[in-house]
């Protein structure tokens, strides 16, 4: 059986990891562009939980159909054979899957604190760690272990692409500030970052922030290539990793910002790109 590792870079655009150019992820296998089925991270990492990844919006078939033979793919992920739709019955919850049917030791480092461990998305999981920064997933990889008794599942949640797309060692008191929108900033624990960005109160919003602030996240992905590097090093073989993110983020189209509670094509849009190094 194979280790398994699910990585979420937290806000990734599938545009945004396509510029930073990442050499090391796309090691993995053809990075596509998919589809979230959420918005924001909550629902989109319970949603990942249940073993359905994001989506790459197939037309003319039934969802029904598409979920069939999305499941299929975890016996690729996992090594194991005959694994389906079925073997998830009746909790249709993946971490308690692998731990009662399948033996795995089931990990969870997540660097957003609305995926804390007292919500209900610590179900399935041996451990479950809110990590002590929001923006360090080099933190996350030194803390990983594969013992060789058994197989393992890790979710990795990953928070330098998420606002303010701030590398570790950046101070926050340089971090970005942006004015006119709903005041999300100051609030960022409440992870509700998102919404109409309003003309009114900033006069108009400033294209040239909006720019850097992308420019930031393409930085945070360029970065994150790096630290993905340690992370291959350190896997054993036999180790299946995807590489994913939750909700995508807005910089300005439809005069929106971030994520949340926005309905746009961008806000879904997400890279996907999975595959084992060797
Ligand atoms: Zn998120």
């Amino acid at each position: 059986m194979n280790h398994y590792i699910l990585v979420i870079f937290d806000s990734c655009r599938y545009d945004t990891l396509m510029k930073a150019n990442p050499k090391t992820i796309a090691k993995l296998g053809t990075i596509e562009q998919r589809w979230s089925y959420a918005s924001w991270t909550s629902p989109s990492h319970y949603n990942l939980l249940t073993g359905l990844l994001p989506h790459t919006n197939p037309q003319n078939v039934f969802a029904s159909e598409y979920y069939k033979n999305d499941f299929l793919k975890f016996s690729d992920r996992l090594g194991v054979e005959g694994i389906e739709f079925k073997s998830f019955i009746p909790k249709l919850y993946f971490p308690a899957f692998l731990k009662e049917k399948l033996g795995y030791q089931t990990h969870a480092m997540v660097s957003l604190p609305v995926l804390n461990p007292k919500t209900i998305l610590n179900h399935g999981f041996d451990s479950y760690t809110l990590m002590d920064k929001h923006n360090d997933m080099r933190a996350i990889v030194r803390r990983m272990k594969f013992p060789g008794d058994r197989p393992s599942f890790h979710l990795l949640n990953v928070g330098e692409s998420h606002y303010p797309y701030a590398l570790p060692d950046e101070p926050a008191e340089e971090w970005p500030r942006i004015s006119g929108v709903h005041g999300v900033f100051k609030h960022l624990d409440d992870q509700v970052v998102g919404g109409k960005l309003l003309k009114k109160a900033s006069k108009f919003f400033d294209e040239k922030k909006l720019k850097m602030l992308r420019d930031r996240q393409v930085r945070a992905v360029k970065y994150l290539d790096s630290v993905v590097a340690e992370l291959f090093d350190i896997v054993p073989k036999n180790t299946y990793i995807t590489i994913t993110a939750d909700h995508g983020e807005l910089f300005g189209e439809g005069g929106y910002f971030g994520h949340g509670p926005i309905f746009h094509k961008k806000v879904f849009e997400v890279p996907f790109v999975e595959g084992k190094l060797r």
